[in-house]
Protein backbone atom coordinates (compact mmCIF):
# COMPACT_ATOMS: atom_id res chain seq x y z
CA UNK A 1 0.00 0.00 0.00
CA UNK A 2 1.43 3.17 -0.76
CA UNK A 3 0.28 6.79 -0.37
CA UNK A 4 0.18 7.39 -4.47
CA UNK A 5 -2.34 4.45 -5.38
CA UNK A 6 -5.52 5.40 -6.12
CA UNK A 7 -8.83 4.00 -4.40
CA UNK A 8 -8.70 1.71 -7.41
CA UNK A 9 -5.56 0.12 -7.10
CA UNK A 10 -5.94 0.05 -3.56
CA UNK A 11 -9.54 -1.92 -3.61
CA UNK A 12 -8.35 -4.82 -6.01
CA UNK A 13 -7.34 -8.24 -4.95
CA UNK A 14 -5.64 -9.02 -8.10
CA UNK A 15 -6.46 -13.21 -9.70
CA UNK A 16 -3.59 -15.36 -9.02
CA UNK A 17 -3.00 -17.47 -12.53
CA UNK A 18 -1.96 -20.68 -12.45
CA UNK A 19 1.61 -21.45 -12.24
CA UNK A 20 3.56 -21.02 -15.37
CA UNK A 21 6.92 -22.89 -15.57
CA UNK A 22 9.55 -22.83 -18.32
CA UNK A 23 11.11 -26.20 -17.01
CA UNK A 24 11.76 -29.20 -19.93
CA UNK A 25 9.61 -32.60 -18.41
CA UNK A 26 7.14 -30.98 -16.59
CA UNK A 27 3.80 -32.39 -17.51
CA UNK A 28 1.79 -29.35 -17.23
CA UNK A 29 -1.87 -29.86 -16.56
CA UNK A 30 -2.82 -27.30 -14.28
CA UNK A 31 -4.07 -23.79 -16.74
CA UNK A 32 -6.04 -25.85 -19.24
CA UNK A 33 -4.30 -25.07 -22.27
CA UNK A 34 -4.14 -27.32 -25.27
CA UNK A 35 -1.59 -30.29 -25.43
CA UNK A 36 -1.84 -29.71 -29.35
CA UNK A 37 -0.04 -27.06 -31.23
CA UNK A 38 -2.26 -24.65 -33.39
CA UNK A 39 -2.96 -25.23 -36.70
CA UNK A 40 -0.03 -25.72 -39.42
CA UNK A 41 -2.35 -22.66 -41.18
CA UNK A 42 -2.03 -20.19 -38.31
CA UNK A 43 2.04 -20.70 -37.60
CA UNK A 44 2.38 -20.02 -41.60
CA UNK A 45 -0.34 -17.08 -41.73
CA UNK A 46 1.78 -15.66 -38.88
CA UNK A 47 5.27 -15.64 -40.61
CA UNK A 48 3.54 -14.38 -43.86
CA UNK A 49 2.49 -11.41 -41.50
CA UNK A 50 5.84 -10.62 -39.73
CA UNK A 51 7.35 -10.32 -43.89
CA UNK A 52 4.88 -7.40 -44.43
CA UNK A 53 3.83 -4.79 -41.95
CA UNK A 54 4.82 -4.88 -38.52
CA UNK A 55 5.81 -1.27 -39.16
CA UNK A 56 2.30 -0.55 -39.61
CA UNK A 57 -0.57 0.02 -36.66
CA UNK A 58 -3.27 -2.90 -36.99
CA UNK A 59 -6.52 -2.65 -38.43
CA UNK A 60 -8.72 -0.89 -35.20
CA UNK A 61 -11.96 -2.72 -36.35
CA UNK A 62 -10.71 -5.89 -36.37
CA UNK A 63 -13.39 -6.41 -39.20
CA UNK A 64 -11.66 -9.23 -41.30
CA UNK A 65 -11.43 -11.23 -38.29
CA UNK A 66 -14.78 -10.45 -36.77
CA UNK A 67 -16.29 -10.94 -39.70
CA UNK A 68 -14.76 -14.92 -40.23
CA UNK A 69 -15.50 -15.56 -36.79
CA UNK A 70 -19.14 -14.39 -37.45
CA UNK A 71 -19.44 -16.65 -40.34
CA UNK A 72 -18.24 -19.43 -38.27
CA UNK A 73 -21.53 -18.72 -35.96
CA UNK A 74 -24.13 -17.57 -39.10
CA UNK A 75 -23.54 -13.92 -37.65
CA UNK A 76 -22.68 -10.74 -39.30
CA UNK A 77 -19.26 -8.53 -38.04
CA UNK A 78 -21.73 -6.36 -36.47
CA UNK A 79 -22.64 -9.13 -33.57
CA UNK A 80 -19.03 -9.95 -33.49
CA UNK A 81 -16.57 -7.99 -31.01
CA UNK A 82 -12.65 -9.19 -30.19
CA UNK A 83 -10.26 -8.38 -27.65
CA UNK A 84 -6.75 -9.38 -26.65
CA UNK A 85 -7.66 -12.87 -24.40
CA UNK A 86 -11.40 -13.13 -23.10
CA UNK A 87 -9.94 -11.67 -19.67
CA UNK A 88 -9.84 -8.69 -21.06
CA UNK A 89 -13.44 -8.73 -23.06
CA UNK A 90 -14.95 -9.97 -19.96
CA UNK A 91 -12.96 -7.16 -18.44
CA UNK A 92 -14.26 -4.51 -21.24
CA UNK A 93 -18.08 -6.53 -20.54
CA UNK A 94 -18.06 -5.48 -16.62
CA UNK A 95 -17.54 -2.13 -17.76
CA UNK A 96 -20.06 -1.93 -20.41
CA UNK A 97 -23.02 -3.64 -18.98
CA UNK A 98 -22.91 -3.66 -14.71
CA UNK A 99 -22.79 -0.60 -12.63
CA UNK A 100 -21.87 0.38 -8.93
CA UNK A 101 -25.18 -0.09 -6.73
CA UNK A 102 -26.84 -2.84 -9.06
CA UNK A 103 -25.47 -6.57 -7.43
CA UNK A 104 -24.55 -8.75 -10.41
CA UNK A 105 -25.04 -12.30 -9.52
CA UNK A 106 -22.72 -15.26 -10.06
CA UNK A 107 -22.37 -18.79 -8.99
CA UNK A 108 -20.81 -19.36 -5.49
CA UNK A 109 -18.02 -21.81 -7.03
CA UNK A 110 -16.79 -20.32 -10.88
CA UNK A 111 -14.31 -18.75 -12.34
CA UNK A 112 -12.46 -16.34 -9.79
CA UNK A 113 -11.85 -13.71 -11.80
CA UNK A 114 -15.65 -12.34 -11.78
CA UNK A 115 -14.66 -10.83 -8.25
CA UNK A 116 -11.52 -9.57 -9.27
CA UNK A 117 -13.68 -7.32 -11.67
CA UNK A 118 -16.47 -6.90 -9.70
CA UNK A 119 -14.28 -5.22 -7.25
CA UNK A 120 -12.12 -3.23 -9.23
CA UNK A 121 -15.06 -1.54 -10.81
CA UNK A 122 -16.72 -1.29 -7.99
CA UNK A 123 -19.66 -3.66 -8.87
CA UNK A 124 -21.40 -5.38 -5.60
CA UNK A 125 -22.49 -9.32 -6.54
CA UNK A 126 -23.64 -12.09 -4.80
CA UNK A 127 -22.67 -15.14 -5.19
CA UNK A 128 -25.50 -18.02 -6.14
CA UNK A 129 -24.67 -21.31 -4.59
CA UNK A 130 -24.88 -24.33 -6.50
CA UNK A 131 -26.71 -27.22 -6.08
CA UNK A 132 -25.16 -30.20 -3.45
CA UNK A 133 -24.05 -31.62 -7.35
CA UNK A 134 -22.66 -29.09 -8.55
CA UNK A 135 -24.91 -28.07 -10.95
CA UNK A 136 -26.56 -24.74 -11.05
CA UNK A 137 -29.65 -23.83 -9.16
CA UNK A 138 -31.26 -22.18 -12.83
CA UNK A 139 -34.10 -19.88 -10.55
CA UNK A 140 -31.95 -18.21 -8.42
CA UNK A 141 -30.67 -16.22 -11.14
CA UNK A 142 -33.77 -15.14 -12.23
CA UNK A 143 -34.72 -11.08 -11.79
CA UNK A 144 -31.36 -10.23 -10.52
CA UNK A 145 -30.87 -6.52 -9.94
CA UNK A 146 -27.66 -5.45 -12.36
CA UNK A 147 -27.24 -8.63 -14.47
CA UNK A 148 -25.26 -12.65 -14.46
CA UNK A 149 -22.22 -13.75 -15.11
CA UNK A 150 -21.47 -17.71 -15.37
CA UNK A 151 -19.26 -19.85 -17.14
CA UNK A 152 -20.94 -22.69 -19.34
CA UNK A 153 -19.53 -25.39 -19.09
CA UNK A 154 -18.65 -23.96 -15.23
CA UNK A 155 -15.20 -23.92 -14.02
CA UNK A 156 -13.92 -25.50 -12.19
CA UNK A 157 -16.38 -28.10 -12.15
CA UNK A 158 -16.45 -28.27 -15.70
CA UNK A 159 -20.19 -29.55 -15.75
CA UNK A 160 -22.09 -27.92 -18.65
CA UNK A 161 -25.75 -26.64 -18.08
CA UNK A 162 -27.98 -27.26 -21.07
CA UNK A 163 -29.59 -24.23 -23.55
CA UNK A 164 -32.83 -24.63 -21.98
CA UNK A 165 -31.61 -23.39 -18.64
CA UNK A 166 -29.85 -20.66 -19.97
CA UNK A 167 -32.61 -19.59 -21.88
CA UNK A 168 -34.73 -19.44 -18.89
CA UNK A 169 -31.98 -17.01 -16.99
CA UNK A 170 -31.59 -14.92 -20.18
CA UNK A 171 -35.56 -15.05 -20.53
CA UNK A 172 -36.16 -14.09 -16.57
CA UNK A 173 -33.54 -10.68 -16.77
CA UNK A 174 -35.15 -8.91 -19.55
CA UNK A 175 -33.69 -5.88 -18.19
CA UNK A 176 -30.38 -6.75 -17.50
CA UNK A 177 -27.31 -8.30 -19.70
CA UNK A 178 -26.76 -12.18 -18.92
CA UNK A 179 -23.35 -13.20 -20.02
CA UNK A 180 -22.55 -16.48 -21.14
CA UNK A 181 -18.78 -17.40 -20.27
CA UNK A 182 -17.93 -20.34 -22.70
CA UNK A 183 -14.37 -20.76 -22.20
CA UNK A 184 -14.78 -24.85 -22.42
CA UNK A 185 -18.14 -24.70 -25.01
CA UNK A 186 -16.19 -26.40 -27.86
CA UNK A 187 -15.74 -29.40 -26.10
CA UNK A 188 -19.37 -29.45 -24.69
CA UNK A 189 -22.82 -30.12 -26.57
CA UNK A 190 -24.02 -26.22 -28.00
CA UNK A 191 -23.52 -22.85 -27.93
CA UNK A 192 -25.48 -20.16 -26.79
CA UNK A 193 -24.42 -18.17 -29.76
CA UNK A 194 -27.85 -19.81 -31.02
CA UNK A 195 -29.57 -17.13 -28.81
CA UNK A 196 -28.48 -14.24 -29.94
CA UNK A 197 -30.71 -13.33 -32.61
CA UNK A 198 -33.57 -14.16 -30.48
CA UNK A 199 -32.65 -11.94 -27.30
CA UNK A 200 -31.25 -8.41 -27.10
CA UNK A 201 -29.61 -9.19 -23.45
CA UNK A 202 -27.56 -12.07 -24.03
CA UNK A 203 -24.12 -11.51 -24.64
CA UNK A 204 -21.68 -15.00 -25.12
CA UNK A 205 -17.88 -15.04 -24.51
CA UNK A 206 -15.09 -17.10 -26.32
CA UNK A 207 -11.74 -17.72 -26.49
CA UNK A 208 -9.31 -18.87 -28.71
CA UNK A 209 -7.26 -19.99 -25.98
CA UNK A 210 -8.36 -23.44 -25.09
CA UNK A 211 -10.27 -25.30 -28.12
CA UNK A 212 -8.00 -23.53 -30.64
CA UNK A 213 -4.52 -23.81 -28.94
CA UNK A 214 -3.70 -20.21 -28.78
CA UNK A 215 -3.33 -19.49 -25.37
CA UNK A 216 -0.32 -17.43 -26.32
CA UNK A 217 -1.57 -15.32 -28.94
CA UNK A 218 -4.35 -13.67 -26.89
CA UNK A 219 -7.63 -13.47 -28.85
CA UNK A 220 -10.70 -13.83 -27.29
CA UNK A 221 -14.37 -12.75 -28.73
CA UNK A 222 -17.76 -11.49 -27.90
CA UNK A 223 -20.73 -12.10 -29.31
CA UNK A 224 -24.53 -10.69 -28.90
CA UNK A 225 -26.73 -8.13 -30.16
CA UNK A 226 -24.93 -4.99 -32.22
CA UNK A 227 -26.61 -2.80 -29.73
CA UNK A 228 -24.01 -4.80 -27.48
CA UNK A 229 -21.26 -5.03 -29.69
CA UNK A 230 -21.66 -1.12 -29.75
CA UNK A 231 -20.90 -0.77 -26.30
CA UNK A 232 -17.58 -2.77 -26.08
CA UNK A 233 -16.60 -0.80 -28.59
CA UNK A 234 -17.06 2.07 -26.99
CA UNK A 235 -14.90 0.93 -24.30
CA UNK A 236 -12.07 -0.22 -26.09
CA UNK A 237 -11.96 2.68 -27.98
CA UNK A 238 -11.56 4.71 -24.77
CA UNK A 239 -8.97 2.22 -23.86
CA UNK A 240 -6.42 1.42 -26.55
CA UNK A 241 -7.56 1.42 -30.35
CA UNK A 242 -5.48 -1.64 -30.98
CA UNK A 243 -5.92 -4.46 -28.33
CA UNK A 244 -5.26 -7.25 -31.20
CA UNK A 245 -1.90 -6.97 -32.72
CA UNK A 246 -1.24 -7.85 -36.50
CA UNK A 247 0.07 -11.55 -35.61
CA UNK A 248 -2.99 -11.84 -33.36
CA UNK A 249 -5.73 -10.92 -36.14
CA UNK A 250 -4.21 -13.00 -38.53
CA UNK A 251 -3.38 -16.19 -36.62
CA UNK A 252 -6.94 -16.36 -35.17
CA UNK A 253 -8.47 -15.73 -38.53
CA UNK A 254 -6.20 -18.67 -40.04
CA UNK A 255 -7.55 -20.67 -36.76
CA UNK A 256 -10.85 -20.12 -37.56
CA UNK A 257 -10.60 -21.23 -40.99
CA UNK A 258 -8.85 -24.87 -40.53
CA UNK A 259 -11.87 -26.49 -39.59
CA UNK A 260 -10.30 -29.84 -39.73
CA UNK A 261 -7.70 -29.53 -37.71
CA UNK A 262 -10.22 -27.55 -34.76
CA UNK A 263 -12.19 -30.67 -34.95
CA UNK A 264 -9.50 -33.32 -35.62
CA UNK A 265 -7.67 -32.11 -31.89
CA UNK A 266 -10.83 -31.43 -30.01
CA UNK A 267 -12.23 -34.70 -30.94
CA UNK A 268 -9.13 -36.41 -29.55
CA UNK A 269 -8.93 -34.36 -26.13
CA UNK A 270 -12.35 -35.30 -25.82
CA UNK A 271 -11.84 -38.97 -26.22
CA UNK A 272 -8.94 -38.44 -24.29
CA UNK A 273 -11.09 -37.38 -21.75
CA UNK A 274 -13.63 -40.10 -21.42
CA UNK A 275 -10.50 -42.98 -21.15
CA UNK A 276 -9.09 -40.43 -18.49
CA UNK A 277 -12.45 -40.38 -16.46
CA UNK A 278 -12.95 -44.38 -16.86
CA UNK A 279 -9.23 -44.72 -15.38
CA UNK A 280 -9.88 -42.46 -12.35
CA UNK A 281 -12.59 -43.93 -11.60
CA UNK A 282 -11.29 -47.15 -11.36
CA UNK A 283 -9.05 -45.96 -8.82
CA UNK A 284 -11.76 -44.68 -7.16
CA UNK A 285 -11.59 -40.92 -7.76
CA UNK A 286 -15.06 -39.36 -8.25
CA UNK A 287 -15.12 -37.66 -11.57
CA UNK A 288 -17.97 -34.80 -11.95
CA UNK A 289 -19.73 -35.20 -15.72
CA UNK A 290 -17.11 -33.26 -18.04
CA UNK A 291 -17.84 -31.07 -21.12
CA UNK A 292 -14.55 -29.48 -20.81
CA UNK A 293 -11.35 -29.96 -21.42
CA UNK A 294 -10.50 -30.66 -18.11
CA UNK A 295 -12.18 -32.67 -15.54
CA UNK A 296 -12.65 -31.75 -11.47
CA UNK A 297 -12.13 -34.85 -9.57
CA UNK A 298 -11.98 -36.11 -5.93
CA UNK A 299 -10.72 -39.00 -4.31
CA UNK A 300 -12.18 -41.50 -1.63
CA UNK A 301 -9.81 -41.58 0.58
CA UNK A 302 -6.56 -39.58 0.21
CA UNK A 303 -7.36 -35.76 0.41
CA UNK A 304 -6.71 -33.73 -2.63
CA UNK A 305 -4.38 -31.30 -1.00
CA UNK A 306 -2.10 -34.42 -0.34
CA UNK A 307 -2.69 -35.57 -3.80
CA UNK A 308 -1.30 -32.05 -5.55
CA UNK A 309 1.68 -32.27 -3.41
CA UNK A 310 2.96 -35.69 -4.11
CA UNK A 311 2.34 -35.20 -8.14
CA UNK A 312 4.34 -31.64 -8.20
CA UNK A 313 7.16 -33.55 -6.54
CA UNK A 314 7.04 -35.86 -9.83
CA UNK A 315 6.81 -33.05 -12.02
CA UNK A 316 3.54 -33.02 -12.74
CA UNK A 317 1.42 -29.81 -12.32
CA UNK A 318 -2.88 -29.93 -11.82
CA UNK A 319 -4.38 -26.81 -10.14
CA UNK A 320 -5.93 -27.09 -6.43
CA UNK A 321 -8.15 -24.23 -4.80
CA UNK A 322 -7.70 -24.04 -1.00
CA UNK A 323 -11.59 -23.17 -0.72
CA UNK A 324 -14.09 -24.09 1.34
CA UNK A 325 -16.27 -26.32 -0.64
CA UNK A 326 -13.96 -27.70 -3.54
CA UNK A 327 -10.77 -28.08 -1.11
CA UNK A 328 -11.37 -31.62 -1.82
CA UNK A 329 -11.20 -31.54 -5.40
CA UNK A 330 -8.33 -31.19 -8.13
CA UNK A 331 -8.77 -30.16 -11.45
CA UNK A 332 -7.15 -31.69 -13.90
CA UNK A 333 -6.48 -30.64 -17.56
CA UNK A 334 -7.05 -32.97 -20.23
CA UNK A 335 -3.47 -33.28 -22.12
CA UNK A 336 -2.32 -35.81 -24.86
CA UNK A 337 -3.19 -39.88 -24.01
CA UNK A 338 0.61 -39.98 -22.94
CA UNK A 339 0.43 -37.58 -20.13
CA UNK A 340 -3.04 -38.78 -19.17
CA UNK A 341 -1.39 -42.34 -19.07
CA UNK A 342 1.57 -41.06 -16.84
CA UNK A 343 -0.87 -38.93 -14.52
CA UNK A 344 -3.30 -42.11 -13.80
CA UNK A 345 0.02 -44.30 -13.27
CA UNK A 346 1.57 -41.71 -10.38
CA UNK A 347 -1.91 -41.25 -9.06
CA UNK A 348 -2.26 -45.18 -8.51
CA UNK A 349 1.11 -45.14 -6.71
CA UNK A 350 0.19 -42.46 -4.78
CA UNK A 351 -3.11 -43.56 -3.26
CA UNK A 352 -1.11 -46.77 -2.07
CA UNK A 353 1.44 -45.36 -0.45
C1 LIG B 1 -9.45 -19.67 -19.54
C2 LIG B 1 -10.70 -18.93 -19.20
C3 LIG B 1 -10.90 -17.62 -19.62
C4 LIG B 1 -9.79 -16.78 -20.18
O1 LIG B 1 -9.40 -17.02 -21.43
P1 LIG B 1 -8.36 -16.09 -22.17
O2 LIG B 1 -9.03 -15.88 -23.48
O3 LIG B 1 -7.12 -16.87 -22.26
O4 LIG B 1 -8.19 -14.79 -21.44
C5 LIG B 1 -12.11 -17.01 -19.36
N1 LIG B 1 -13.08 -17.65 -18.68
C6 LIG B 1 -12.92 -18.88 -18.23
C7 LIG B 1 -14.02 -19.54 -17.48
C8 LIG B 1 -11.72 -19.56 -18.46
O5 LIG B 1 -11.54 -20.78 -17.96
Amino acid sequence: MSKFWSSMVKRTEPYIPGEQVEQANIVKLNTNENPYPPSPKVTAAIKEEIGRSLQLYPSPTANELRETIGRHYGLSTDEVFVGNGSDEVLAFSFMAFFEPGHPIRFPNVTYSFYPVYAKLFDIPYEEVPLNKDFTLCVDSFFQSHGGVILPNPNAPTSIYAGLEHIEKIVQNNPDQVVIIDEAYIDFATESAAKLIRKYDNVLVIQTTSKSRSLAGLRVGFAMGDPSLINALIRIKDSFNSYTLDRLALVGAKAAFEDVAYFTDTVGKIIATREKTKDSLQNLDFNVLPSQANFVFVSHKTVPAEVLYHELKKEGMLVRYFNKPGIDNYLRITIGTDEQMKQLVKRLSEIIKL
